[in-house]
């Protein structure tokens, strides 16, 4: 794995030289694109600290992203940071998820929510094309701890799910529960299968044991396509775990879905997809004819400054830097794990995760509730509480809810 690290310099020089080779609205003649420059007396664009601001002079150019820059043909209204996306999506797809160079595409999406959904929406599109599936003969596997965007693309897609339990403990998918329902799901006429395996759920940062899925897939013959979640992990656990079966180097996976907007810290509307190439396709809408190249994303019209702010900030630790970033997060998260095994707090965690979910039971309501951990369900008695350990947690702040904690067991004993 490595991407260089650029200084800011560096950077900044990239980004406008690729808004260079955009058209400029305010330089060129440009009758007919229905979009233009952001504003101009709210956000003026000679402010002079623009000059030093290649990601806030991107929002203000506004080039729209609109369609998938890897398959070809794209608008060349903004081919200069469509290139930057391009550049972001191979290095994701080849860098971090070892893929064979230029056998990928992918787009920055809204987000990881659109991510799930585009794979669902390829793949059930794949199995109708590819089989001549009935859309009642595709139905969705995934884990009971997974993100709830899968339920909404189910929905959407009118596909139907099979969600299957998982231990309570160490959060595994139950094997005998997936080929029960198997069994079931081919008895009643269900034939072709999208697997989501969760690279981290959100909850617990449980990630799902993908060899003895698709082991028990491939033996008893099952057609599928599996997509990964990794829209918390992937920027985290790829880094924390070189090695693990989480590549493209298994044959297995076709798609991953990473959220940069979780640990990479970047603006909100930066999920990015990723797939095999021959596989956009099968969601191209030939009607999009007035987009050049046509369109194969869900959310049309996006902002280019997404794709900037990612590439800005993947370049500005490179790959040595991001990994030792994420080695100190997760390093860190097992030094709170080890104060709550001291006081026989029981929790689940994933040595390569940021996550700790603490039983509800050994945790006060107030403490959990004073220091914002996330609970399981609000619908219903939480069972769980989770401290995610992102970048703005000090020691200072977990020394703090140690303490609270060993008063408040104190007090109880
Ligand atoms: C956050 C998350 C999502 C959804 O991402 P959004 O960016 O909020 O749409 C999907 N899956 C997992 C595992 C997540 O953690």
């Amino acid at each position: 794995m490595f991407w260089p690290k650029l200084t800011s310099g560096e950077i900044k020089k990239r980004v406008m030289d690729a808004l260079k080779k955009n058209v400029d609205y305010r330089k060129t003649p440009i009758l007919g694109i229905p979009a233009t420059y952001l504003d101009a007396e709210v956000f003026y664009d000679d402010a002079p600290f623009l000059e030093n601001a290649p990601f806030l002079s991107t929002l203000i150019a506004n080039p729209n992203h609109i369609g998938c820059h890897t398959l070809g043909g794209s608008e060349k209204i903004f081919k200069g940071t469509q290139e930057l996306e391009r550049e972001l999506v191979n290095l994701c797809a080849e860098q971090i998820f070892e893929c064979e160079p230029g056998m990928q595409d992918g787009y920055i999406a809204s987000g990881g929510t659109e991510a799930n959904i585009e794979a669902l929406w390829i793949y059930r599109n794949y199995f109708r094309n590819r089989y001549q599936a009935d859309t009642r003969e595709i139905a969705v596997i995934y884990s009971e701890d997974s993100h709830y965007s899968l339920s909404k693309g189910v929905n959407l897609l009118n596909i139907s799910s099979i969600v299957i339990r998982v231990d309570e403990d160490n959060r595994q998918l139950l094997l005998t529960d997936l080929e029960e329902k198997l069994e079931r799901a081919l008895a009643e006429g269900i034939h072709y299968f999208i697997v989501n395996m969760n690279l981290s759920t959100t909850m617990f940062g449980s990630v799902d044991d993908i060899d003895k899925v698709t082991g028990l897939l491939n033996r008893k013959n099952i057609t599928y396509k599996l997509h990964v979640d990794a829209a918390f992990g992937g920027f985290i656990y790829p880094f924390a775990n070189p090695g693990s079966s989480y590549t493209f180097k298994n044959p297995h996976i076709t798609s991953f879905t990473i959220d940069a907007h979780k640990m990479l810290q970047t603006p909100y509307g930066t999920g990015i997809f990723l797939i095999r190439k021959e596989y956009m396709q099968h969601v191209r809408t030939a009607e999009a004819q007035y987009v050049p190249g046509t369109d194969h994303t869900l959310c049309g019209s996006r902002s280019g400054a997404n794709a900037v702010a990612v590439w800005m900030v993947l370049h500005n630790h490179g790959s040595q830097g991001w990994k030792t970033k994420m080695q100190a997060l997760v390093d860190r998260t097992t030094d709170v794990c080890s104060q709550l095994d001291a006081l026989d707090i029981r929790y689940y965690r994933n040595p390569n995760i940021n996550i700790i979910a603490i039983r509800a039971e050994d945790i006060p309501v107030h403490l959990a509730e004073k220091y914002f951990l996330v609970a399981d369900s609000y619908e219903r008695k939480p069972q769980w509480w989770k401290i995610v350990k992102m970048p703005h947690i000090t020691r200072g702040t977990i020394d703090l809810f140690m303490n609270d904690l060993q008063a408040e067991i104190r007090v109880n004993k």
